[in-house]
């Protein structure tokens, strides 16, 4: 037998790991500077470390009352009831379920062109339809029109703000106008990943009236707790109740609620990092050899001019960057903020290769 047709699904290409690049380089992993998949440089919160390490002996436990306390916690920050809470497995599995609870076989979604994987994806398993509005490759700039000109009834539309990988950002006042001139029957999914690193104020105001809104969140960038998988959605009030019949069960492990529980508590750890990636983008800004974009998030998009060539070469000097060509921008590379030294490793690093 054959699984069904799955030649119109693409693969998720994930930047590099650093043991993989390690073993291809014959060197040790802590010889390397990872800076590829907009990871926390300072690593996870300590709190949440603790916390991990004290749930260990209780894993035999489903992650109930965990998951109802972490979603209270959240609810409260956010100013919203439990039930808008939709924790998941990364903010990925928020996707899936907002995938899941919204499209008919057949529907479409309407996605950013360059931007982030999964989002079609996720429409793809959930047997949904793929159109894309292009982001002008002059200045990377996300304006009501950028969306709206590609509109065309689409059930979800896929906003990420700040963007990955250009680091541009909607205003939030042009996100309400996108929801305003699209249907009533049209989601926007307004994912801020990044929103840590931003100034300003997240789309989550613009929930207080309208149900056409859905903002995702992660504990995978600024919180530092990538390899445990925890996101998830901030949803409209009005169909907040079908997260019951679309989640998989126990959507969050226990040792994740646990850990996000203390990430959240532990404002020194978010703030440092903030701090840092602050540093980094304008260090990277100011330093590089190249047109490094404006960033709202915690890396930097550089035209390189081929970003394959210029990404091997930092390779094989011990720092792994992200090529963009999997993104269709071959002539740009993406870069994470790291701690100081990371990042003036790489810059120097970088201008090294620009000049050769
Ligand atoms: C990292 C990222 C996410 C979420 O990643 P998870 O690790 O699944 O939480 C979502 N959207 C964008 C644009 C991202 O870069």
């Amino acid at each position: 037998m054959e699984p069904r047709d799955l030649s119109d699904h693409t693969e998720y290409v994930a930047g590099q790991g650093i043991e993989e690049v390690a073993r291809e380089l014959g060197r040790e992993p802590d010889e390397l500077v990872k800076l590829a998949s907009n990871e926390n440089p300072h690593g996870p919160s300590p709190a949440a470390v603790e916390a991990i390490q004290d749930l260990a002996p209780a894993v035999h436990h489903y992650p109930k009352s965990a998951h109802t306390d972490l979603t209270a916690v959240l609810a409260e920050k956010w100013a919203v009831e439990p039930p808008q809470i939709w924790l998941s497995p990364g903010g990925d599995g928020a996707l899936d379920y907002l995938a899941r609870a919204m499209l008919e076989p057949g529907d479409a979604v309407l996605v950013p062109d360059p931007g982030f994987a999964y989002y079609e994806m996720s429409a793809r398993f959930h047997h949904g339809r793929v159109n894309r509005y292009e982001i002008d490759g002059e200045d990377f700039s996300l304006t009501p029109d950028t969306v709206l000109d590609a509109y065309d009834g689409e059930r979800i539309v896929y906003l990420t703000s700040p963007h990955n990988p250009t680091g541009s950002r909607f205003s939030v006042a042009a996100i309400r106008e996108i929801a305003d001139r699209t249907d009533e029957d049209t989601l926007l999914v307004v994912d801020e990943a990044y929103g840590e690193f931003a100034t300003g104020t997240s789309a989550r105001t613009l929930l207080g009236n309208r149900d056409d809104i859905a903002v995702l969140r992660t504990f995978s960038k600024a919180y530092g707790l990538a390899g445990l998988r925890l996101g998830y959605a901030i949803v409209p009030e009005a169909w907040a109740s079908a997260y019951a019949r679309v989640n998989t069960p126990f959507a969050a492990s226990s040792i994740a609620c646990h850990a996000g529980l203390a990430a959240l508590e532990d404002d020194r750890h978010v703030d440092r990092t903030v701090e840092t990636v602050e540093w980094a983008r304008a260090y990277m800004r100011a330093e590089i050899d190249a047109p490094v974009h404006e960033s709202h998030g915690n890396f930097v998009m550089v035209e390189v001019g081929d970003g394959t060539t210029v990404a091997d070469e930092l390779r094989e000097r011990g720092i792994i960057i992200r090529d963009l060509t999997s993104f269709g921008l071959p002539e740009y590379v993406r870069i994470t903020a790291g701690t100081e030294s990371e990042t003036k490793q790489a810059v120097s690093a970088l201008n090294e290769v620009l000049t050769t």
